[in-house]
């Protein structure tokens, strides 16, 4: 018996796939396509299903319209992470292991070596490429690598001499995410919370409190002239410490991050918040001002205390007018010092006023801030008795007087908050000396980029704009870092390149990667990559041999196609990659083409291992079977739009794979003769073929299933019941048997592998030639006089709902020939609005007088409603009604039951008929 049976679909096909998918140079036009390789460190979800699914279907698709396909993989282990992983399982940290052992299912004995982290993703990788492959993803596994792999870095190095060669390796002190647990640099792969948060330099304006100071931390040093008083909050913890031997004020955690920015800092006391509050502080550019208690003054943000500008900054009024609501204080009045366009004396009260805002925790009071802010910047200018000058120059000049003269320093802080590292620290801002940056802050560089990204192709078109802004406000990078695995950064060996860095350029290694492990990895000097990639020669190459079939690889399969990734690379891995392949590629050898997937959701929730909410996809591929996942991902979402995983939605498009298979089993041995309907059926086919071939093409994997599983299935359910009663249908089902299997093998590779066998097809679904359409089978005439039956048949259900009789016959009436012409001459006119003035210019017409411009008005109301393509078809060339019906007369009577009559509508007596239009017949129910 033929069951249905995923699990069995699959070990079969297992089988014949072990070595299918390697893929060498040939002949044939290739297709290369990449997607970022993994972070093996725990185990994958449907959300990884989908990045490495999406692929496959384009792989699957282009190897059967005949291209010569590579699509490799390796595994990414360069960075912390996995260090601090290990150390946490060492430590038995009850989050880590829950993690590992519970979620993930690491087994014991496993569990116990990942105190080493090179085992850990040597686990994690080989759980990958065993749950892809149950996936069906298929991958030419004979190039999979590891960063950690000695051939890799040397190729790594050889890509750092060209870049440091080309300028854009330097070395500086620069404000960096730094973790203070894992003294090291903080990537964006290694953050909990906080990826958006950027560094942002603030200027302390120092005020004077007796023997010491109170910074307080501005974007607008030049509103000193403004300060009508301090925020301190009195519930928190102050200290007295000293800062590069002076006496400051400060927050406990501000004392911490100034040690990191370059200040010696000694804390001395502690100082209760209250204890400072009504105390008078002073500074030579706004003179006195006393300390106001504010419970809103964060002592994690930057020092913990804060200037206020009532008059220009809508916080700071807002916060004013309630403590002056309280009766205290009432004495002070905001000081404005910016005239600006558009605003009163005092900007910050306009804003608040206008927008009816009653209290501080009113959400519009951020965009509010930010408007002000941006209006005083680009128009503003400071009153004549401060100088007079915009804003936007005042705001400099001011600062570097306030650093010159009054003792102001430079803090670095995040523009939101918090950023947590993986580890579970806050994230601070350290300054880095002798720190190595790749210099994306390079005009010059920025351009080559801009002007190659003009030449590829993005999907979808509108990540276009966000690729343009990354380039533009890339500044530059920290590069190495002191902790991890990786390669060692060539210049300074106890530092490593970091895991952004080394892998922007590893998809032309995949082209080498199975060969170049042959050769002994001392002997890879970047002479020999040199002449692989760029073709120089040089004197003394080992291996001439093997180097040279390297090159033929490179030649053959670079520039790469395709790269997959999800949208939150854009802003660093997809556009740095660009970067370093413009330095070191020929123009010939540039990227062509990116595809951005969206985000995961798993019941309606963003997926995110490190909050477990993930549904693991080896699970998915045991409840469900591979196909059914790979067709839910694929056919839930376009794979630039989100997509969200729900269980009882999964469970439907596994019964819709099982219709697909007994419908195909029920199909395939008929034998009957071919009728009209088999002509209309296989029309039909035609363009779901081209509709679907279409579709893949620019990687719309929902649109392409909708056509290739829906739209066959609908067909295919219309045939039926279309069919005389003791008939299976002719032996074009095999035909449709055929293309249906391989339209579907890219989604359902496993099932269709099984299918394309009992159909006894040639070799492998997978290398089966790709369905293409075929004009000559084509009949619009049929498929017309099809749709009219359709169309008919449910007019005739909705009117029998309506009329609630048993009814003893169906009487269907034609519409007469000068409704037709009526019908041809509107559906063929320009202008619908002056055709009725045409059609009363004819005699005959005019004599039927509101007879006609009823008709007319009808016609025109039909015409909008029917789809264009049938109106444009009956505008050609009409359909003879008549025989349509007469022909469909024994499947109507069957249909429904009772006899069906057909008359000419002028011969009928009923009243309704009369109302007979040209593809709408009036139907009579007795
Ligand atoms: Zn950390």
């Amino acid at each position: 018996m033929n069951a249905f049976d995923l699990g069995k679909f699959e070990e079969e096909a297992q089988e014949k796939w072990t070595h299918a998918f390697e893929s060498n140079p040939s002949d044939l036009e290739k297709c290369y396509l990449t997607v970022a390789y993994p972070y093996p460190s725990g185990a994958m979800h449907v959300g990884h299903g989908r990045t490495y699914i999406v692929p496959d279907v384009i792989a699957r698709f282009w190897r059967m319209r005949g291209k010569q396909v590579l699509y490799p993989m390796a595994f990414h282990v360069t960075g912390a992470p996995v260090i601090g992983i290990s150390k946490r399982i060492a430590k038995n940290d009850p989050r880590t292991i829950h993690l590992y052992r519970d979620l993930y299912k690491v087994p014991q004995n496993v569990l116990d070596e990942f105190i080493d982290p090179l085992t850990i993703v040597r686990h994690f990788a080989s759980e990958y490429q065993r749950v892809m492959t149950a996936c069906g993803i298929s991958i030419d596994w004979r190039r999979r690598f590891t960063t950690v792999d000695p051939t890799y870095s040397k190729f790594i190095e050889w890509q750092w001499k060209h870049l440091f060669e080309a300028g854009h390796v330097i070395k500086g002190a620069h404000p960096v995410r730094y973790c203070t647990v894992d003294d090291n640099p903080v990537g964006d792969h290694d953050l909990l919370e906080g990826d958006k948060a950027e560094v942002i330099k603030f200027t302390l304006v120092m005020f004077q409190l007796g023997d010491a100071f109170i910074p307080t931390a501005t974007l607008r040093p030049e509103t000193i002239y403004g300060v009508t008083n301090l925020w301190a909050n009195p519930n928190i913890t102050y200290v007295r410490a000293l800062v590069d031997g002076c006496t400051w004020i400060i927050s406990l955690e501000a004392a911490e991050k100034l040690s990191l920015q370059d200040h010696t800092v000694e804390v001395q006391e502690k100082i209760p918040g209250r204890d400072l509050i009504d105390k008078t502080v002073s500074h030579p550019l706004c003179g006195k001002v006393p300390i106001l208690p504010a419970d809103f003054v964060d002592p994690d943000m930057a020092s913990g205390l804060v200037m206020s500008v009532p008059a220009h900054a809508p916080f700071d009024y807002i916060a004013l007018r309630d403590l002056q609501h309280t009766g205290k204080y009432t004495q002070i009045k905001p000081v404005p010092l910016i005239k600006v366009e558009g605003y009163g004396e005092i900007p910050a009260q306009d804003a608040v006023e206008k927008g009816g805002i009653t209290h501080q925790m009113d959400s519009r009071m951020d965009s509010l801030t930010q408007e002000i802010y941006s209006a005083e910047f680009s128009k503003g200018k400071l009153f004549n008795k401060y100088g007079g000058k915009p804003v936007r120059v005042a705001r400099d000049e001011i600062s570097a007087l306030m650093i010159e003269r009054y003792a102001s320093k430079i803090m670095y802080e995040f523009d939101t908050r918090p950023v947590v590292c993986r580890c579970g620290n806050k994230v601070k801002v350290k300054i880095l000396h002798d720190q190595w940056f790749l210099k994306y802050s390079d005009p010059v560089w920025k351009t080559q980029v801009s002007n190659h990204l003009g030449d590829m192709v993005l999907v979808p078109p509108e990540v276009r704009l966000e690729f343009e802004r990354t380039v533009d406000w890339l500044k530059d990078w920290a590069c190495t870092r002191r902790v991890g695995l990786g390669t060692r950064f060539p210049w300074d060996t106890t530092q490593l390149i970091e895991p952004l860095s080394d892998s922007t350029i590893y998809m032309a290694y995949y082209t080498i990667a199975h060969k170049i492990r042959e050769i002994d990895s001392r002997l890879l000097t970047p002479e020999v990559f040199d002449f692989i990639y760029l073709g120089k020669e040089s004197p003394e190459l080992p291996e001439r041999k093997k180097l040279e079939a390297m090159r033929k690889e490179f030649l053959y399969w670079y520039p790469y196609n395709y790269r997959f990734s999800a949208k939150d690379l854009i802003s660093n891995h997809l556009t740095f990659q660009l970067f370093h392949h413009v330095t070191i590629f020929p123009k010939d050898k540039l990227p062509l083409g990116m595809v951005v997937f969206g985000m995961g959701l798993l019941n309606g929730a963003k997926m995110s291992s490190s909050k477990g909410n993930v549904f693991l996809l080896e699970d998915a591929v045991s409840d469900f079977g591979a196909d059914t996942v790979r067709m839910f991902l694929m056919g839930s979402a376009e794979p630039w739009q989100d997509f969200d995983w729900r269980n009882e939605l999964v469970i439907s498009t596994k019964k819709q794979i099982e219709r697909f298979f007994n419908m195909v089993l029920e199909s395939k041995d008929a034998e009957g003769e071919p009728h009209d309907i088999d002509r209309w059926l296989i029309s039909r086919l035609q363009s779901h073929i081209d509709r679907t071939t279409d579709a893949l093409t620019s990687f719309q994997t929902r649109q392409a299933l909708q056509e290739a599983y829906f739209g066959i299935e609908t067909d295919l359910k219309w045939y039926r019941r279309r069919l005389a009663k003791n008939s299976d249908g002719s032996r074009e089902l095999h035909t449709l048997c055929s293309v249906w299997i391989r339209l579907l093998a890219p989604f359902i590779p496993f099932t269709a592998e099984h299918l394309w066998k009992e159909l006894a097809g040639e070799g492998l679904v997978s290398f089966a030639p790709w369905p293409v359409a075929d004009e000559k089978l084509v009949n619009n005439r049929i498929e017309l006089a099809e749709e009219l039956i359709s169309r008919t048949v449910e007019d005739i259900e909705s009117i029998r709902k309506l009329i609630q009789i048993t009814p003893k016959s169906i009487t269907i009436s034609i519409a007469p020939a000068w409704k037709h012409e009526i019908f041809l001459l509107i559906a063929k006119s320009d202008d619908r609005t002056t055709v009725i003035k045409e059609i009363m210019k004819d005699d005959k017409m005019r004599r039927r007088g509101k007879e006609t411009t009823d008709a007319a008005k009808q016609c025109t109301t039909l015409i909008h409603r029917l789809p264009p393509n049938i109106v444009e078809s009956l505008a050609s060339k009409p359909i003879n009604e008549m025989a349509v019906f007469e022909a469909a007369k024994i499947f109507l009577e069957e249909e429904f039951g009772v006899p069906v009559h057909i008359t000419e509508a002028e011969s009928s007596e009923h009243a309704k008929a009369a109302t007979a239009l040209p593809f709408k017949p009036a139907i009579v129910i007795e």
